[in-house]
């Protein structure tokens, strides 16, 4: 007990920071103030999400080629199968192509209105693992996918749903990004399940810092994560105080990253909700520090 919290953790985690594309020119400045925040953290890539039914397409697009032109950061696009063709959705996959984009988060999306059964476009993608295979033809891009240690809310039951993600990796994506869960059980009991399931890319825990407890609450509900009666209680009472929020979601994330180092995971993916702060602040804790100011230390 007299040990502190993180001595344990060595700095050598590998981590990926996720943004969504910005509505306003305030809050492209906000993006950027983030990327930039975390750029020195050299994260194996940062990912940009794509709005429900293609709603962002162009600012998904923009985001990411940017980040590709202006940052020695790897940028992945995220891309999704919602009501579009499978000629548009190739369409978009080559712009990135030739915008230098190489690798894609492909995932088969929700249906704009939100609780709406998916229903597949006609001549479109049925699903994340034929959006794969449908990447695989076009380029050697490297492809990422979505991992549920929930289970997805679509799947009757867990077999399924491994079996769908081993159908994703078998199309060809190398690395599985999980939806965001709060115990670190939930998440080793999901990778052994996945080895029996001879499911052997990398998976990557998805850590959401929780500062808005009610928002947290509502999207856990549709996404089918478990919010734990502990977490309730950690936060009643703090809905005026955001400096306060701030703390015990930093504390949080960073707990449960530590406690998935201590398991074994070497990479972490932070939803940033293009806030760099407590991110950067988690990954501090882990013992990441920027490349040029360890090598001051060192000197
Ligand atoms: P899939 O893997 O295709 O499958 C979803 C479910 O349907 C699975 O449970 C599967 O078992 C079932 N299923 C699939 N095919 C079949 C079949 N043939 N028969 C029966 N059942 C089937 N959404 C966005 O809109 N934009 C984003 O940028 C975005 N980024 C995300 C990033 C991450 C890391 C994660 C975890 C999720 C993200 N999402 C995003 C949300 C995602 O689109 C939803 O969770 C969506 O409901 C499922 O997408 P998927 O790619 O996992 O789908």
């Amino acid at each position: 007990l007299a040990a502190p919290l993180f001595a344990d953790v060595a700095g050598d985690c590998r981590v990926s920071f996720e943004y969504f594309p910005p509505k306003t020119e305030k809050m492209e400045a906000t993006l950027w103030d983030a990327v930039r925040m975390l750029e020195p953290l050299e994260p194996s890539f940062v990912s940009v999400t794509y709005g429900a039914g293609g709603s962002t397409r162009e600012r998904t697009h923009a985001t990411v080629a940017r980040i590709a032109r202006e940052t020695a950061i790897s940028a992945a696009a995220h891309l999704t199968c919602v009501e579009a063709t499978r000629s548009e959705i190739d369409a978009v996959a080559e712009e990135y192509w030739a915008a230098g984009v190489r690798h894609i988060v492909a995932l088969r999306g929700d249906m704009p209105t939100p609780g709406a059964r998916f229903e597949a476009h006609a001549d479109g993608y049925a699903n994340a693992a034929a959006l794969v295979a449908g990447l695989r033809r076009l380029h050697p891009f490297e492809i990422s996918v979505a991992a549920y240690p929930e289970c997805h809310p679509d799947s009757g039951d867990v077999t399924t749903d491994l079996d769908n993600l081993k159908a994703k990796i078998d199309a060809g994506a190398t690395r599985a990004i999980t939806q965001f869960f709060f115990e670190p059980e939930t998440f080793f009991r999901f990778r052994d399940a996945a080895a029996a399931a001879g499911i052997d890319a990398d998976l990557v825990p998805g850590i959401m810092p929780v500062t808005n407890f009610a928002a947290v609450q509502r999207m856990s509900k549709l996404c089918g994560t478990d919010v734990p009666d502990w977490m309730g209680r950690l936060f009643e009472g703090l809905d005026a105080l955001p400096a306060a929020r701030q703390l015990v979601a930093a504390t949080l994330a960073a707990e449960l990253s530590r406690k998935l180092y201590a398991g074994g995971v070497r990479h972490l993916h932070f939803y940033t909700l293009n806030r760099a702060e407590l991110s950067y602040a988690i990954c501090h804790m882990l013992g990441l520090r920027p490349k040029a100011a360890a090598g001051r230390v060192a000197a």
